[in-house]
């Protein structure tokens, strides 16, 4: 009885998000962006895992598919990084998660492989099922998958439903930094899959492995084990980030770059 009241009081906790602006997603940290201008060689070792270095023009450059969102760089030198509002951090490209953007980026080359997805994936777009793999992950991203199923995202909504089949499945969506134990598995489960099929990357150690760099055990990020088609950082992205890359994979959404902001 008191879970009646509760949610009569409440009311629809469900978010509209992406038909209804989302304030929550609004104001997420979707990153760190690096300040205009930015150029000191020294903060490219602030950083744990790499993610920061040079540009070609002298600047600095920020790859957010190795960025754990730690804040070392924001809070060491604020007037060369800040944080980057926004959940929609998912790119179709895995050179597209470095910022600032190069001058020379091939915008017709970006649409074309928006283009070319959206035609392979034309027969999805009512309702896809996803076959979740972790290859290796800390347990963090499992969190955040599970979380588009409680009544805040609600996925089911948006007809996105996750199986445990691959011959069920349409999305592979993959987590953990990539175990080599995981190789075989992984590919076994992509080739069970019925065609056509869309590969998720989910984390910022299932793009580069993080903090863990290629080893013995780890092939540090699972691009080298299946092709990926979005790429979706954050360490782990927030259910939004995966709502993102899962409707950017289905042609449903955009690429969107987060405003600048300090959340
Ligand atoms: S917030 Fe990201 S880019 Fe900055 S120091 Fe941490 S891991 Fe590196």
């Amino acid at each position: 009885m008191p879970w009646v009241l509760r949610g009569l009081r409440e009311g629809v906790v469900t978010t509209g998000w992406p038909r209804r602006p989302d304030a929550y997603a609004d104001g997420w940290i979707g990153g760190v962006d690096v300040l205009p201008g930015a150029a000191d060689p020294a903060a490219e070792r602030l950083c744990p895992t790499g993610a920061i270095g040079g540009d070609a023009d002298g600047g600095l450059a920020l790859d957010r598919g190795r960025c754990i969102l730690c804040g070392a760089c924001v809070r060491a030198r604020p007037d060369l990084f800040a944080w980057a509002a926004g959940a929609q951090t998912a790119r179709l490209s895995r050179e597209a998660l470095v910022v600032p953007a190069p001058d020379d980026t091939d915008e017709a080359a970006v649409e074309r492989m928006r283009a070319e997805l959206a035609a392979r994936v034309r027969a999805l777009r009512r309702s896809v099922h996803i076959r979740h793999v972790d290859t290796g992950s800390d347990g963090s991203e499992e969190w955040e998958v599970h979380a588009l199923l409680n009544p805040v995202y609600d996925v089911g909504r948006l007809g996105i439903f996750f199986t445990a089949s691959p011959r069920h499945a349409d999305i592979l969506l993959v987590t953990g930094a990539g175990g080599h134990g995981m190789a075989g598995p992984l590919r076994r489960t992509l080739e069970a899959m019925p065609a056509p099929t869309v590969v998720i990357a989910a984390g910022t150690d299932a793009i580069s492995g993080g903090l863990t760099a290629p080893t013995y055990a780890v092939a540090g990020g699972v691009g080298g084990l299946v092709p990926v088609d979005v790429w979706v950082p954050g360490s782990p992205p927030s259910p939004f980030s995966l709502l993102h890359a899962i409707l950017l994979a289905l042609g449903r959404v955009g690429p969107h770059r987060p405003e600048r902001g300090s959340p």
